[in-house]
């Protein structure tokens, strides 16, 4: 007799147990999630060097926050709103690059758990705080925008992080989740080879064996169910850009165990996709929650 799985977080349906034994799906919503414990103050897994990663994310995560950010201020809420800047707060800024970037159009800060991390961000003369959403913010704090950028399917109980948000919105104010999504081609070759008994993608889309793995892959269904849990709507989405050719061998090598010579093999095997990515289903999606009704 098999153990009975927890009931989905999102809407409270039967989970089935997944492609690995800690993977797991809602036959109702779709929610996926993994049964890991995060942990982002703990050091394990493989040593990824901070600088190098900083270097090897940068042109493929700069590019989809000017592409974010100019559809986010073309939205109903935010464009016809009057008065000074709009308040944004952007949880898990890490480097803050997102932070950089809003910083025309938005009076924005940052709250990051990770003290080193956040350390050299505040030394770069950016407004960042250490410390986790939403104790790191004073008791009455409120803003327009809440953004997560990688972050929302790291955090443990979505619905009540959610919950959170809907709390800290000022009428009008959006909540805003760039996040893998399950739909995506990457995925979903990685799933297909884990049923031939190759499970090494599929660990590293969850990022399985790293400091902060990701506890949930999410698709328009599941994230809407789960918004609705916490008294949000998803108002609209979009797909962005899975990969930019630009990077891919630094984002190769900086996973820690990866030769030289394997790095450029793999380079030289991914490169020529790059052009079918574009075409095929993106494996990050933008969601918009506002309050409902
Ligand atoms: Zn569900």
């Amino acid at each position: 007799m098999s153990e009975t799985l927890p009931a989905c977080e999102a809407c409270g349906g039967i989970q089935s147990q997944g492609l690995t034994t800690w993977h797991r799906r809602c036959s109702a919503c779709g929610l996926e999630t993994a049964a890991f414990t995060a942990h982002i103050d703990q050091r394990e897994g493989p040593d990824i060097d901070e600088d190098e990663r900083e270097l090897a994310l940068r042109p493929i995560r700069e590019a989809n926050f000017d592409t974010l950010l100019a559809w986010l201020l073309d939205q109903p809420e935010l464009r016809n709103r009057k008065g000074g800047k709009l308040r944004l707060l952007d949880v898990g800024c890490a480097h803050g690059w997102f932070l950089e970037r809003a910083a025309a159009n938005f009076e924005a800060f940052g709250i990051e758990p990770d003290a080193e991390v956040a350390r050299r961000t505040m030394a770069r003369g950016l407004p960042v705080r250490r410390g986790y959403f939403p104790d790191a913010l004073d008791a009455d704090e409120t803003f327009d925008v809440i953004v997560f950028n990688d972050v929302l399917e790291h955090i443990p109980d979505v619905v009540s992080a959610l919950r959170r948000c809907h709390e800290r919105l000022r009428p009008g104010g959006v909540v805003v989740v760039n996040a893998p999504d399950r739909r995506g081609a990457l995925y979903r070759l990685a799933s297909v080879l884990v049923r031939w008994g190759m499970n090494g993608p599929f660990d590293r889309l969850w990022q399985k064996g790293l400091p902060s793995p990701h506890l949930y892959y999410f698709d328009s269904k599941s994230l809407s169910t789960a918004a609705r849990g916490a008294g949000l709507d998803v108002t609209v989405s979009r797909r962005l850009p899975t990969l930019l050719a630009r990077g891919l061998y630094s984002r190769i090598r900086c996973s820690g165990d990866v030769s030289r010579a394997k790095a450029l093999f793999l380079v030289a095997g991914i490169l020529p996709l790059v052009p079918a990515l574009k075409v095929l289903p993106s494996d990050i999606t933008v969601w918009i929650l506002a309050r409902k009704g």
